[in-house]
């Protein structure tokens, strides 16, 4: 009985030994689970940190990048809209298109017409006791009054000749010429001048003989392109 006894407590602290080992190998495994977990946990920190760090490096050298556009419509309509656009341009009224200087006709002489232009019809001549046609206008003036020219031009000739006297001529522009007959004298301008309207030209004389019976007076002629016109007809300052 006894014997029994005490090979059960044998077998029972058999029994317990083997637990206690089996529990100390137990607590060295998991002694060692733990330090695998530790370990494992060290480097799955270390590899997570490694990736945010990788992350957040990528994101800091993209971050100017982010939003430009790589392809396609849409990033095309969004590089479109962040062109500044210019705000339109105020309304302006046209420049009205730029006149021409008017012409300036000047009487080269004021005074009374002795003979007027009558290019077609007879007109009796006094000096010559016919009748004959007059381009011309014969205007009045006292010996040695001023001649203007009546119009910006050139002069294009001067001579002195036996039936009209002393003769200036001068060319303007749109074709016009005009012709100065009777003057006292010459010297005032030179072939090639140019001249003003206005500008003394010359004095009243006497020295057209063909027409000595009307005085002193100018003889005037003005033409274009080689017909004579009405200088009456111009608009005259
Ligand atoms: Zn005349």
């Amino acid at each position: 009985m006894l014997e029994s006894m005490k090979q059960r407590m044998d077998n029972m602290w058999r029994r317990l030994a083997g637990w206690g080992e089996a529990a100390a190998s137990g607590a060295v495994a998991f002694a060692r689970c733990r330090e695998k977990r530790r370990r494992l946990g060290y480097y799955t920190g270390l590899a997570l940190l490694l990736t945010l760090l990788g992350v957040g490096s990528h994101a800091w050298r993209t971050r100017g990048a982010s939003d430009a556009p790589e392809s396609g419509e849409a990033p095309r309509a969004a590089a479109l809209a962040r062109i500044p656009t210019l705000a339109p341009a105020p309304f302006l009224e046209p420049m009205p298109p730029a006149t021409p200087e008017p012409v300036r006709w000047v009487w080269p002489l004021e005074g009374e017409i002795l003979s007027g232009y009558s290019p077609d019809a007879p007109v009796w001549s006094q000096t010559l006791a016919q009748w004959q046609t007059h381009a011309a206008l014969d205007i009045a003036g006292s010996p040695g009054e001023a001649v203007y020219a009546c119009r910006d031009g050139t002069v294009a000739e001067k001579w002195s000749d036996r039936l009209w006297g002393n003769v200036i001529v001068i060319e303007h522009d749109e074709g016009y010429r005009s012709t100065y007959a009777g003057l006292n004298t010459l010297e005032m301008v030179n072939e090639g001048d140019s001249v003003e309207a206005g500008q003394v030209i010359g004095s009243v004389g006497q020295s057209a003989v063909c027409e000595a019976e009307l005085g002193w007076h100018l003889h005037f002629e003005l033409a274009r392109a080689g017909e004579s016109v009405d200088f009456r007809k111009l608009s005259v300052a």
